[in-house]
């Protein structure tokens, strides 16, 4: 079992948008413009209230650390995941992958794209290994070798 398997933050959405920012001591306001800017998918009730877990604050804190101490802007945050090899965790048929935005350009992260006839078509990005496995600073590169190891097999 890998680190991230290991980590026990719970995934269940239970604070609404304005418990989250005061928790995270920033405004509702970045916390919508994170969504808006594709750093971050909130549950969203049929309401279309939103709500965050734990390990949606855990995902906001790294990507505060990256903006803050790394010194890389939304727009870097966004094409470093942009360049998650979404294709190798998913295992899409190449066939598929050789017409999709995700594998063939770098300007957005897969889950901020439309995607049609494809194996993403009815997923919920939410849920994703693809999205969930890049949500925390320390899992990052667990994930990246894991990616690189299994691919080299
Ligand atoms: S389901 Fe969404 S997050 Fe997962 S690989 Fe497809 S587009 Fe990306």
């Amino acid at each position: 079992m890998n680190k991230i398997e290991l980590t026990n933050v719970s995934s269940i959405p239970s604070y609404t948008i304005s418990n989250a920012a005061r928790l995270l001591h920033i405004s509702v306001h970045t916390l919508r413009m994170y969504e808006r800017e594709g750093l971050l998918i909130p549950f969203k009730k049929e309401s279309n209230q939103r709500l965050y877990s734990d390990k949606d604050l855990e995902r906001i804190r790294c990507i505060r650390k990256v903006l803050n101490e790394d010194k890389i802007g939304i727009e870097g945050i966004r094409k470093l995941l942009s360049l998650i090899p979404c294709w190798g965790i998913v295992k899409c048929p190449a066939k598929e992958r050789k017409v999709c935005k995700a594998y063939t350009g770098y300007s957005k992260p897969c889950w901020m794209l439309k995607h049609k006839n494809n194996v993403c078509e009815s997923k919920n990005c939410r849920d994703c290994d693809v999205y969930s496995s890049f949500g925390n600073c320390e899992s990052i590169k667990d994930k990246l070798k894991e990616l690189i190891v299994g691919s080299s097999k």
